[in-house]
């Protein structure tokens, strides 16, 4: 089942067509994919009944929205894919390193990007969406708590991460639009390996990135497990789950992006995400 933010409705996706939620279950749902977060089991039972019917509107893709638009806690994760901690030139780590994106740099999955700098660098990765309540879940029952899964892109600008003397992650990762999602959320009962996708990023057409992400130190559950030992995760929440080899801050020489650049992240099964880059 594919689900989406269609210019701040919810909707279920169905072929090319978009079916409302709020509409089709007669007020019960939405109208924001926001509400449907707190009711989820409820909505995805539902859901299935509402599918294949031949319901639903065309609609254009740039109308498209971020799937969860106002999460309670956004998560990231540094480091997770050994490749890409070797080009940092850090250590794999013991355990995830963990920061934030700040919710307002959330965007949808076809925009414009801001430059503010000349040393912005792009991170395609793997987002979890909890679908339900998640305090001390074991990896086991971890996936029982993920509503699906949706493609981010977790723009950095270098210079003010690194600056020093400790690194500022959150606040780098959080400048308006750096936070890209979409195009929608895929339950995870539509993968044939949810833990294996084929995951990669384009600029202008050219492949920079290009993984799977059963390569993972720490994959979605174990992630769950480790995060809801501190936090209690809830409906709506995102993971950002890390990045694999080949950003810009890596290449030597170092290589970031420019006006006019178009960033494509996209991982298998779900779709991609297509950001401009203007200054
Ligand atoms: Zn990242």
């Amino acid at each position: 089942m594919r689900i989406a933010n269609l210019s701040g409705r919810a909707v279920l996706v169905d072929d090319d067509r978009a079916i409302d939620v709020h509409a089709a279950s007669c007020g019960r749902f939405g109208p924001d994919l926001a509400s449907v977060y707190t009711e989820w089991e409820a909505f995805s039972a539902w859901a299935g009944t509402a599918l294949g019917a031949g319901a639903g509107e065309s609609f254009d893709t740039r109308d498209l929205e971020a799937p969860s638009p106002t999460p309670s806690q956004v998560f990231a994760i540094g480091l997770n894919y050994r490749d890409h901690a070797a080009e940092t030139g850090l250590d794999a780590p013991d355990a995830p390193p963990t920061f934030t994106k700040f919710a307002s740099c959330l965007t949808g999955p076809e925009t414009d990007l801001m430059l503010p700098t000349d040393t912005v660098d792009w991170e395609v990765e793997l987002v979890a969406v909890i679908g339900r309540e998640a305090t001390n879940v074991s990896a086991a029952d971890a996936w029982d708590h993920v509503a699906g899964l949706t493609v981010g892109q977790d723009f950095s600008e270098r210079t003010s991460q690194l600056a020093g003397p400790a690194p500022q992650f959150s606040l780098a990762k959080s400048f308006p639009g750096f936070g890209a999602t979409g195009p929608w959320l895929v339950t995870p009962d539509e993968f044939a390996n949810r833990d294996d996708l084929a995951i990669e990023c384009e600029i202008d057409g050219e492949s920079v990135q290009s993984g799977r992400t059963a390569q993972m130190m720490f994959p979605v559950a174990e992630l769950i497990a480790h995060l809801s030992a501190v936090c209690t995760l809830r409906p709506g929440d995102l993971v950002f789950t890390g990045t694999p080899a080949g950003v810009g801050v890596g290449r030597d020489p170092q290589r970031f992006l420019v006006s006019g650049n178009v960033v494509t992240s996209r991982i298998e099964g779900i779709g991609a995400l297509v950001q401009r880059c203007v200054k």
